[in-house]
């Protein structure tokens, strides 16, 4: 037990067992315990205890990582739904690192802003989001969620409390956005928010074949007639792939005239900008009460080259069958992206994609998982010769040459920053790199 804490604390017998587990149920690592900090300085005294008992610490913000990046062997977790709190203040939202991106919305859309980057599943935390990157359908006009954050506040492995952004601290702003919770705890971020409209339409556009909906996308992106945008592909259990485009027109007004699309064949809702937000929570709870929530998920998940994409697609598409994709809460997602400024994430300069292979196993064995990580192990490779990169939340095993690989010429900076920032190597899950311990 932490001496002098402020938060909750919960040893073995009271229910630390689903925090050797998340989303993916495929890695189950026992913690020695969870703390629920409510501040930056319980935090502190938790790395301070981990010091001295040389074991990790990971930080956990909704669990929905898929292959144990918010899990730790033996170390503490910090359960860190107690970092809660949302401020708005012109266009700046001040939230805890807590907080979840539905929180985030509900407190500002009525006030007409939104945060300009949401992930499509809005029950994902802004501290977990933020250490991997963020990716959603306005991806392809702001880039990432980590483009979008103004500051943060971030204790450090050497219990430091420091605020951070472009222009203070920037090594430590550099290395902690999409830095995989390897470098520091997020406590507090500052967003950015813009003017949204009360109402969206959102246009479901059915297309026959993978190249169909690529070349429909890249004309959407180019023609910037939409506001948001999504590629869909789905199998069913006689392996007959479907596809369609999620696109979202912001506003009322001009709707299909803008986008000056043949009706046929498209569905059209109307609906409130934070119910399009929120809308698959209510898919979510249906997916729990199917079942389909605990199922395995192995997922893939790569950034992929504009000119490279078609061919990729087409690589996937024609190597999964309905076994080894899934049929229900199954897909691939497709976003377009554009360039990010963030150093960690490794989106490829131009117009970039993410490739999401959303795997759904029911009934799997743990051998079958085995095999359908032998598959990613493959896809990503493929992925990495047309000039891909992996995006880590995905369920990939990594070596510390991979890694090595994967951070490119950002290896060696993240390298100073976890000696600057975490030199007794505290922080971080088991899923990284593995860092020199002092
Ligand atoms: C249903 C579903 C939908 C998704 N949709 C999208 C999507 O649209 N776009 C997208 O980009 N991704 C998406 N993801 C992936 C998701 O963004 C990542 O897995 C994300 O990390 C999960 O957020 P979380 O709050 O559950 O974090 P966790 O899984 O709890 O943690 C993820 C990582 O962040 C670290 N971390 C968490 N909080 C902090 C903190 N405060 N300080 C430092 N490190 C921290 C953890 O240690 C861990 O390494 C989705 C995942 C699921 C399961």
């Amino acid at each position: 037990m932490v001496p002098g804490r402020g938060g909750e604390y919960r040893g073995l017998d009271t229910g630390v067992m689903e925090f050797a587990d998340d989303f993916g149920h495929i890695v189950h690592l026992q913690p020695r315990a969870v703390e629920r900090p409510r501040d930056a300085a319980d935090i502190v005294r938790v790395l301070e205890h981990a010091k001295r008992e040389r074991i990790n610490v990971a930080a956990r913000g909704r669990g929905h990582s898929v292959f144990g990046q918010c899990q730790v062997d033996d170390g503490i977790v910090l359960d860190m739904s107690g970092l809660a709190g949302i401020e708005v203040n012109g266009d700046t939202a001040r939230v805890g690192a807590g907080v979840s991106w539905g929180d985030v919305l509900r407190a500002t859309v009525p006030l007409g802003l939104a945060p300009p980057v949401l992930t499509d599943y809005v029950g994902l935390s802004v501290g977990g989001t933020l250490s991997v990157g963020g990716i959603g359908a306005t991806s392809f006009r702001f880039g990432a969620q980590t483009d979008q954050v103004r500051a943060m506040t971030v204790v450090t492995g050497t219990g430091e409390i420091v605020e951070c952004s472009a222009t203070r601290e920037r090594g430590l702003f550099d290395a902690v956005r999409a830095g995989l919770g390897q470098i520091g705890i997020v406590t507090r971020v500052d967003l950015p928010l813009i003017a949204v409209p009360e109402q969206v339409r959102h246009y479901r556009i059915p297309y026959p074949t993978i190249d169909e909906l690529l070349s429909a996308l890249e004309r959407f992106v180019a023609e910037r007639k939409f506001d948001q945008l999504s590629g869909v592909g789905v199998i069913d259990p006689d392996g007959h792939w479907t596809y369609h485009i999620d696109a979202v027109f912001e506003g009322v007004g001009e709707g299909l005239g803008k986008a000056g699309l043949d009706v046929a064949g498209v569905d059209i809702t109307p609906a409130s900008y934070l119910e399009y937000g929120t809308r698959l929570d209510a898919a979510i709870e249906q997916w729990r009460t199917a079942g389909l929530f605990d199922a395995p998920h192995p997922w893939l998940d790569v950034f992929v080259p504009g000119p490279a994409l078609r061919g990729f697609a087409r690589t996937v598409v024609r190597s999964l069958g309905p076994r080894d994709l899934g049929t229900d809460g199954a897909m691939i997602l497709i976003y377009p992206i554009a360039e990010s400024s963030t150093p960690l994430l490794p989106i490829q300069a131009g117009r970039g994609y993410l490739f999401d292979v959303l795997r759904c196993n029911v009934g799997a064995s743990s051998e079958r998982v085995d095999e359908l990580l032998r598959d990613n192990r493959s896809l990503y490779e493929a992925a990495m010769q047309v000039g891909g990169t992996l995006y880590p939340i995905s369920a990939v095993c990594m070596s510390t040459q991979d890694w090595q690989r994967h951070f490119g010429s950002q290896w060696g900076p993240l390298q100073r920053a976890k000696q600057q920032f975490d030199p007794h190597g505290i922080i971080g899950s088991n899923y990284r790199a593995p860092w020199p311990r002092s």
